[in-house]
């Protein structure tokens, strides 16, 4: 028994999302009875099939907010959670903008893709939801999404920790102290500060913050600026003392009680 993190990509941001240079998939955790999608941006639905990661089995899918790096194929992946919008299935769980819309932001999951889940969850910062005995407590981002959302989830492997995209404030301190990888949206490299996301120093400010630093830190939602994720990877972990790895397409990341293995 573990869970394990997939990688359908490393990319975000418009000039990644256009050119495909680096893949948007958003990446998919499994833990005992939980398959959540998290974030499928454009192809998603592409890469899953092409790593032969069965769209069907898929019981949870998170939309962290309202950009379409982040939700462009959420409902491609409710027919496939509810075997072809014929069961009432499974839970979508997103921030406000993504599920009902809010100002300029209108809902990007249709009346019709929604009737046929069976859990619809708008979810605010420090709200929690149990999944499948697994809790998702929703983290506070600042971005350019009001209402976008990370998460924390706890699993009886360890908690895995998402950033979704923020800039650096000091709530991502307290929420991801402790968790055993720490997913981290990081957009720009070193120096190069970017309103509403992190680069590579803000997250060294954050994990060196920390009482408890995370054992592995998954690079993810490269901007093409990165263009040498393995060398800025090499940076943070300098900086911090700990492990970081640059998402990859395929990259495979499993917690087994006490230890963490990668397979790339
Ligand atoms: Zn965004």
């Amino acid at each position: 028994m573990r869970a394990e993190i997939i990688f359908l990509g490393s990319g975000g941001g418009r000039w990644a999302t256009i050119t495909q240079k680096k893949p948007t998939g958003g990446f998919i955790i499994n833990v005992d009875n939980l398959r959540m999608h998290v974030d499928p941006g454009p192809g998603a639905i592409v890469r899953a099939n092409k790593l032969k990661l069965s769209p069907w089995k898929t019981n949870a899918i998170f939309v962290s907010h309202c950009h379409p790096d982040h939700y462009n194929d959420v409902e491609v992946l409710i027919e496939a959670m509810t075997e072809g919008m014929v069961k009432k299935r499974g839970y979508l769980i997103g921030s406000l903008t993504t599920i009902e819309g809010y100002g300029k932001y209108e809902k990007v999951v249709s009346d019709y893709h929604k009737s046929k889940v069976k859990n619809v969850v708008v979810i605010y910062p420090n709200d929690s939801i149990n999944l499948y005995d697994n809790e998702l407590i929703a983290t506070k981002t600042k971005h350019g999404d009001p209402y976008g959302v990370g998460f924390r989830l706890k699993t009886r492997y360890g908690d895995i920790g998402y950033t979704s995209d923020t800039e650096k404030i000091d709530s991502l301190i307290d929420d991801f102290d402790g968790v055993r990888v720490l997913i981290a949206n990081i957009t720009r490299k070193k120096n190069e500060k970017i309103r509403g996301h992190l680069c590579s120093n803000d997250i060294i400010d954050i994990i060196n913050s920390m009482n408890k630093k995370p054992e592995l830190l998954v690079m993810f939602h490269m901007g093409l600026k990165i263009t040498n994720p393995k060398s800025e990877a090499e940076y943070i972990s300098k900086n911090t003392g700990i492990e970081v790895v640059p998402s990859k397409f395929g990259l495979k990341i499993e917690l087994i009680d006490g230890i963490y293995k990668r397979i790339l």
